[in-house]
């Protein structure tokens, strides 16, 4: 039986998601070049603020050094904060969201963090660019390395899988500065 702290932290999800939403609908009406959408992996597990923190704040350092190793600027960077924590958007003078969109999948894959990241592109359009579109592979499941499609029907990890996964991460990269999840 589920528990009730667990059907809350459900609805805080997608209450989350939700005001997310409405945020990226704001920027999106004023996108003259295409937006990096950073936030937490969808998975089945919300961490602490502080978790969250240190995942948007490495992503967005990995973002900066990106754009400027391939010879662009940011133009804009906006953090934000919702009910479970913080969130970011980021322009840049990159006009490609394809270039983009290959360059945020490499942070996913590549850096030490990169699998706890969501990093979206959306294009001056208002559409999301998928993995599908830059013919890439889905992402896997990281607790057991399988599709994650596959992970997502069957839902065949819990919530302390997800935790033991996340502080690995973590601990394994040595930010030993942060406390890991509890
Ligand atoms: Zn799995």
């Amino acid at each position: 039986m589920k528990s009730n702290s667990g059907n809350e932290a459900q609805a805080a999800q997608l209450s989350d998601r939700l005001e997310i939403a409405k945020v990226y609908q704001y920027w999106r009406k004023m996108l003259t070049s295409p937006m990096i959408t950073v936030g937490w992996r969808k998975i089945k597990y919300s961490p602490h603020t502080e978790t969250r923190l240190l995942v948007i704040n490495a992503a967005l350092e990995e973002i900066n050094q990106m754009t400027e190793r391939n010879g662009f600027t940011i133009r804009m960077q906006k953090v934000f904060w919702t009910g479970l924590g913080p969130n970011a958007l980021v322009t840049t003078s990159c006009f490609s969201a394809t270039k983009l969109k290959k360059w945020t999948i490499d942070i996913e894959e590549h850096h030490p963090l990169g699998a706890l990241m969501d990093l979206n592109i959306i294009d001056t359009n208002g559409m999301s660019i998928s993995r599908k579109d830059t013919h890439i592979q889905p992402r896997t499941c990281m607790v057991c390395q399988k599709d994650i499609y596959t992970c997502r029907r069957g839902k065949p990890h819990s919530h302390q899988e997800y935790l033991a996964a996340i502080n690995e991460l973590i601990l394994r990269e040595r930010f030993g500065q942060y406390d890991t999840e509890r």
